[in-house]
């Protein structure tokens, strides 16, 4: 008998749910993470990049062979990628010149063409989001059907794979007894997706938007108004707008989590718990610890663990990095770089 999976997409998805000792004893909850980062290409966004490819193959929108044409902070664009590979597809990556080296190599690794664009505002059409739809609409002036434009943020096949799978593995994980989820949004695609799949199987779960300072996203589910204070140094999560997949979310409430908060916990997790985690995973556990503060002792909080620290270690794992932003170190890091 031989025990395997198949392919590189029978390895997305089926994450360990792990529990999160000190945040579960700091606040008498039991939080559990979901371990996303252990996806074969190393983040929760290979689920997106499987949900997007399915739902297009399904839909007869990318021809056998056809070009996949992306915009990403950088995992979607590796999830997409590797996937492509695996099925046959070339990809061609877009993505902002502010995101972290390690990720620019993982990406350039996948064997994708890598477009590397300065960052933008949305409305601007150099935005890196404008510029892969251009490069597809191109493509497909020259040969029509050559590519298909995957368009993450605003295709709610997204939030679909995500109701789909990782909310009713959350549910089947946890035997129903979530009380609430949280997370932080980049498009909005796992926290809008968990959300409208656990509503539906228990209408008084909470639902949590755990946002980065810098992101206007906090404010428009507490206030409903776009609005943005502060800057972060997490990558791949928060938002000056609302994309199709954040539209009508069912989120109760937002935490605004400053990285002085959120980065702390990431090295603390690494130093008790033995995960290496991404930034915007110290957000998601910052986040749940505000939701089980919120909602008392006795209840059961699940968030996302979304990918590993090594994709960002000159950043949130680099004392001279962290002190020019005023973030903490704590000493077993200082020892770890010292001379
Ligand atoms: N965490 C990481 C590390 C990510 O790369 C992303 C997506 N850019 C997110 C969180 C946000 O996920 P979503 O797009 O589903 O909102």
């Amino acid at each position: 008998m031989i025990e395997a999976r198949v392919d590189f997409t029978a390895m997305i998805g089926h994450t360990p749910l792990v529990r999160l000792r000190r945040a579960s004893e700091a606040t008498g909850c039991e939080i559990f993470g979901k371990a996303e980062w252990l996806n074969p290409g190393g983040s929760i966004k290979d689920r997106t990049a499987l949900g997007l490819l399915s739902d297009a193959e399904a839909r007869g929108l990318i021809r056998r062979g056809g070009t996949i044409v992306e915009g990403t902070a950088g995992n979607t664009g590796i999830g997409l990628a590797l996937l492509g590979a695996s099925r046959g597809y070339p990809s061609i990556i877009v993505m902002p010149n502010s995101q972290s080296a390690e990720k620019v190599e993982a990406l350039r690794l996948t064997g994708a063409e890598v477009r590397l664009v300065p960052p933008a505002k949305f409305a601007d059409p150099a935005h890196y989001v404008h510029f892969a739809q251009a490069l597809a609409e191109e493509a497909n002036a020259r040969d029509p059907g050559s590519a298909w434009f995957a368009n993450q943020f605003d295709n709610t096949a997204n939030r679909d794979f995500h109701a789909a799978t990782t909310a009713v593995e959350i549910w089947d994980q946890t035997g129903g007894a979530v009380d609430g989820f949280v997370c932080s949004a980049g498009t909005g695609g796992t926290l809008a997706g968990v959300a409208v799949e656990l509503k539906a199987r228990k209408p008084g779960v909470r639902i949590a938007l755990a946002d980065p300072t810098g992101s206007a996203l906090a404010n428009f589910v507490n206030h409903g108004e776009l609005l943005a204070e502060g800057n972060s140094i997490t990558e791949g999560i928060g938002s000056s707008r609302v994309t199709a997949n954040l539209q009508d979310a069912k989120v109760d409430v937002a935490y605004s989590i400053p990285d002085t908060e959120s980065v702390p916990l990431l090295h603390q997790l690494l130093a008790i718990e033995g995960m290496g985690l991404g930034g915007s995973s110290g957000v998601n556990i910052a986040g749940a610890i505000r939701l089980a503060q919120e909602l008392g002792p006795g209840h059961v909080v699940v968030t996302v663990l979304a990918d590993a620290g090594a994709r960002y270690a000159k950043k949130l794992f680099n004392p001279a990095f962290l002190h020019a932003k005023e973030i903490p170190v704590p000493e077993w890091l200082e020892r770890a770089f010292a001379p």
